[in-house]
C-alpha cells in the first residue's frame, strides 16, 4: 500500500499541549515523530503534565524551549500565549486529561495551556487520556459532545490496560496513530484515487406489487458517510434502499430496492478500495412474492420467509474484496462482545457498534458509536451522523496513509 500522505507535514507548524497522565511519556515518541517527518513543534506542558515528563526532554526533543507558566515573563516575551496559538497550524492535545478537556468546554482559562487554548483560532485535535470510570463519566461524556459539536477533533482513546490496573477505554492512542491522524489533517483530499462502497438505507422486500417487507432506517448515516469520503477525495458509489433524504452532491448514487437488487449493485461496482455497509438490509424476503395484488379472502395468507443473502460477508469474502470493509452492528446489551463476534463471523476489518439500548437511533441525527478492529476498540461518544462520518472518514485516512 503506497503512503499518501509523506509529504504532508512538511514546514507545518504543531502546537502540542501534553497535559497531566501517565500517557505524557508517549507523546516524546510523538514528537520525535513529527520533528522526522519536518514539522515544528512548539510544546505547552501543564503543571500535571510536568509530573511524568520533564522540560528538558520535551525542549531536547522538540528542540524549541517549553512553555509552561502563563505568568514566567521570560516566557511571555519569547512567546507570549496568544502568539503561541496564532503561529500553530494545528493545535494538538496528547494527553488530554479530564481535566483539560472540562476547562475547555467550560471556557476555562487559569493556566497558560487553557488561556492559550480559549484564545486559539486554530483547529484542535484532541488525543484523550484516562481511567476507564472517568472516560464513562457523563461529564466527560458531556463536555466531548459540546466540544465535538464546536468542530473540535478527536482521536481515541482506545481500550486496554490501563496504568491504574483497571481496563477499558481511556488508554491514549498509540503516538503512531496521533501522528497519522496529524498528517491526514493536512492532506488535502487524502482519499484522491481510491473507489469506496457505500451501502445506506432499508431494503424493501416485496409480498405482492403494493406491499413490502421494510424498516425505518433513514440512510441518514450512510450517505452522510458518502458524503464525507468524497469530501475527502474518494470516488464514492452510494447504494441505496428507499430514502427520503437527497443524494449526496457528486456521489454516483444507484437506487435498489431488495436486498438482493442491492448486492447486485455492490457485486457491479467492484472492485473498489474500501466498502462500507451501513444499510439496515432486511434479514428475510418473501420465499414467493406474487405478481398481483393478494386479495382479502376472510383468512390471512401464510406469509412463508426466506434469508436474504449477507452483503457485509458477501463482500468480505469476495474474490475482488476491498481492502477495507466496514460493517454496522446495532446492539442492545454486550455491545463489545456482540461486535467482536460480528467482526469475525462476517471477516470484515472493522465493525461500527451502535449503542441502541439508551438512545432511538433510527430516524435520529444522533448516534453513538464504538469502533471495534480485530485488536483495538474506540468510544467516540454520543455525536451527530455527520461528526461519526467525519470520524470515520479520519481513521480511514489515516488506515490508507
Ligand atoms: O447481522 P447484522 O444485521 O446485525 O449485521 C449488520 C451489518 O451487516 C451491517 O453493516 C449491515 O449493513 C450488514 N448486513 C448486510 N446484509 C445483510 C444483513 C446485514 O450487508 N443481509
Amino acid at each position: 500500500m503506497v503512503n499518501i500522505m509523506s509529504e504532508a507535514l512538511e514546514n507545518k507548524s504543531i502546537l502540542l499541549i501534553i497535559s497531566g497522565g501517565i500517557a505524557a511519556y508517549k507523546s516524546l515518541e510523538l514528537i520525535r515523530l513529527l520533528r522526522k517527518s519536518g514539522a515544528t513543534v512548539r510544546c505547552i506542558l501543564t503543571q500535571g503534565g510536568s509530573q511524568f515528563v520533564t522540560p528538558f526532554s520535551v525542549s531536547a526533543l522538540s528542540e524549541h524551549p517549553v512553555y509552561s507558566d502563563l505568568w514566567s515573563l521570560k516566557d511571555e516575551s519569547e512567546m507570549g500565549h496568544i502568539r503561541l496559538s496564532r503561529e500553530a497550524d494545528l493545535i494538538v492535545i496528547a494527553p488530554a486529561s479530564a481535566n483539560i478537556i472540562a476547562k475547555m468546554a467550560h471556557g476555562l482559562a487559569d493556566d497558560l495551556a487553557s488561556t492559550t487554548l480559549l484564545a486559539a483560532n486554530k483547529p484542535i485535535l484532541i488525543a484523550p487520556a484516562m481511567n476507564v470510570a472517568m472516560w464513562h463519566n457523563p461529564a466527560t461524556q458531556h463536555n466531548i459532545k459540546t466540544l465535538t459539536d464546536r468542530g473540535i477533533r478527536f482521536i481515541g482513546p482506545d481500550e486496554g490496560a490501563m496504568a491504574c490496573g483497571e481496563f477499558g477505554l481511556g488508554r491514549m492512542s498509540e503516538p503512531e496513530d496521533i501522528f497519522k491522524a496529524i498528517q491526514s489533517f493536512f492532506f488535502d483530499r487524502p482519499l484522491k484515487g481510491l473507489k469506496a462502497i457505500i451501502t445506506s438505507g432499508p431494503t424493501f422486500e416485496a409480498i405482492d406489487p403494493v406491499r413490502f417487507l421494510g424498516n425505518r432506517s433513514s440512510g441518514k448515516q450512510g450517505h452522510a458517510i458518502a458524503s464525507a469520503l468524497e469530501k475527502a477525495g474518494a470516488h464514492v458509489t452510494l447504494i441505496s434502499g428507499p430514502v427520503s433524504i437527497p443524494a449526496p452532491a457528486n456521489v454516483t448514487t444507484i437506487a435498489v430496492e431488495s436486498a438482493q437488487d442491492m448486492l447486485k449493485a455492490c457485486e457491479a461496482a467492484l472492485p473498489a478500495d474500501i466498502a462500507i455497509c451501513a444499510a439496515a438490509v432486511s434479514d428475510w424476503r418473501a420465499l414467493e412474492p406474487q405478481a398481483s395484488k393478494i386479495k382479502k379472502s376472510g383468512t390471512p395468507p401464510a406469509l412463508n420467509l426466506i434469508e436474504n443473502p449477507d452483503i457485509l460477508q458477501t463482500l468480505s469474502k469476495h474474490s475482488k474484496r476491498p481492502h477495507l470493509v466496514v460493517g454496522f452492528a446495532a446492539e442492545t446489551e454486550n455491545l463489545m462482545d456482540n461486535a467482536r463476534a460480528k467482526l469475525i463471523k462476517k471477516s470484515c476489518d472493522w465493525i461500527l457498534a451502535n449503542d441502541v439500548a439508551a438512545h432511538a437511533i433510527f430516524g435520529s441525527d444522533e448516534t453513538h458509536l464504538h469502533l471495534i478492529c480485530t485488536n483495538n476498540a474506540q468510544d467516540w461518544g454520543v455525536m451527530s451522523k455527520t461528526n461519526a462520518a467525519n470520524r470515520l472518514t479520519q481513521e480511514i485516512i489515516s488506515h490508507f496513509g
